[in-house]
């Protein structure tokens, strides 16, 4: 014989040991022994840290196969794609707070051109207004333009995933769909990027991060990846999967350009 019972949480009534609407467990006194508590408290470490660990697995050796399994409704076993975002942004910015890449730290910006306006004489101008040195304003720059970097790298989210939408408007999926798959290609460059300024830094201790070409094998290897993940998320032959991560690493590249910018030039006009 089954029970019927009523859910403490949403007052739904359910058979079983889990309400069917919210997931509410039934709660029984044994579920307060010394043994479960401890049970518990080991379940919710170990059962993070094997999430995790496949969801990282997935996203770094099967392009596309956690997108994948999140679309077709295999989703306990991963942790939830905005989760693994926030954590691959964490990590980035914990280690690649300097690279210029989401924005251009003041010791190289404040010696760039803009719309032929030297930045460098800008910023003395903002120098002499609000009676400051160089180091002073530099340090502010440093300061709000990070923070500003890492609050809206989120934007680029919906960005990425129109690129993908675009790129594949045959497919004719839901936006959602795309965005799942915009989450795990940034999360997967977030991770890769620290991975290879980390490196990098093993390799050359006095490394000159502004160089360009130090991001070119970044560039390549997120060009594979893209292609390989959109071959096995939206289908398709082969060369046209090639040539979408192309296309699709381009543009992706050019909306981080354009959202460095943004962070940079606000910053400066709002010290
Ligand atoms: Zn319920």
């Amino acid at each position: 014989m089954t029970t019927f019972s009523k859910c403490k949480s949403c007052q739904n009534q359910f058979f079983g040991n889990y309400c069917n609407l919210c997931g509410e467990k039934i709660i029984e006194e044994k579920d307060f022994s010394m043994r479960s508590i401890v049970g518990q408290a080991v379940g919710a470490i170990t059962n993070l840290d094997s999430k995790l660990l496949r969801s990282i697995k997935l996203l770094f050796f099967y392009p596309g196969k956690l997108s994948m399994a999140f679309v077709e409704g295999i989703r306990v076993p991963y942790m939830k794609p905005f989760q693994l975002f926030v954590l691959a942004n964490v990590f980035f910015f914990i280690f690649l707070s300097d690279i210029d890449i989401f924005r251009t730290p003041a010791k190289w910006f404040f010696s760039e051109w803009y719309d032929g306006i030297q930045v460098l004489n800008y910023v003395r101008d903002i120098a002499e207004k609000q009676n400051l040195t160089h180091e002073e304003i530099a340090i502010m720059y440093d300061a709000k333009s990070s923070e500003l970097a890492k609050g809206l790298v989120i934007l680029l989210v919906p960005i990425i995933a129109l690129i993908g939408q675009l790129l594949n408007w045959r497919s004719k999926m839901a936006y959602g769909k795309h965005i799942i798959f915009a989450i795990h290609f940034f999360s997967f460059l977030l991770g890769l990027l620290v991975i290879w300024f980390a490196l990098l830094k093993f390799v050359r201790p006095y490394l000159d991060f502004e160089q360009y070409w130090n991001i070119v094998p970044v560039i390549f290897l997120s060009w594979i990846y893209y292609s390989i993940s959109t071959k096995r998320f939206y289908g398709g032959s082969w060369p046209m999967a090639i040539l979408k991560g192309g296309l699709g690493i381009f543009l992706i590249n050019f909306f981080v350009h354009l959202y460095r910018v943004g962070i940079n030039l606000y910053t400066l006009n709002n010290l």
